[in-house]
């Protein structure tokens, strides 16, 4: 599964949307799991939560959605470009090895061999996903994590 269902913020809203970690920590995307467009959340009210495109400061996509707290989601503003259906699987590969760097000291290469063969992730994904492509994040997220704790006092 590449997906976790989520609830989001209000029980009576069924599980129509899945919830994802974006590129930084503490962020999020949402999507309905069938290839089409992916949302970051906006705002809510009482009544609606508010998505805006994923696309929005890339691409200054107004493509928006709205899921209304009876459950009804649905794709309320047109977007610029088509979706994407390779976005959400994209997404959670490059976290997945990104995550992999900060936490296990291992080669890159083999964080990244082993991603591209884990049958979760579409053939178009994976091949899609180079070193090429993650080398810089992926020193980042472990230069980062290295940093981290070489700050922690009891490691001084
Ligand atoms: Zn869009």
């Amino acid at each position: 599964m590449v997906s976790t269902p989520s609830t989001l913020a209000c029980d009576a809203v069924p599980a129509v949307l899945f919830r994802e970690r974006g590129y930084r920590d503490n962020t999020f995307y949402y999507h309905l799991g069938d290839g089409s467009h992916a949302y970051h959340y906006n705002l809510e009210t009482t009544s609606s939560i508010y998505f805006k495109c994923v696309m929005y400061h890339q691409l200054g996509c107004g493509g928006r959605a709205i899921l209304k707290m009876g459950g009804e989601f649905r794709h309320s503003h047109p977007h610029n470009h088509l979706p994407d259906p390779e976005y959400v699987g994209e997404k959670h590969f490059r976290q997945n090895v990104l995550d992999d760097c900060r936490g296990r000291f291992v080669d890159h290469k083999e964080i990244l061999d082993q991603a591209r063969r884990d049958r979760r992730y579409s053939r178009r994904v994976r091949s899609k996903m180079t070193m090429r492509r993650l080398r810089n994040s992926m020193n980042r997220a472990r230069m980062g994590q290295m940093c981290m704790r070489s700050s922690m006092p009891f490691l001084n």
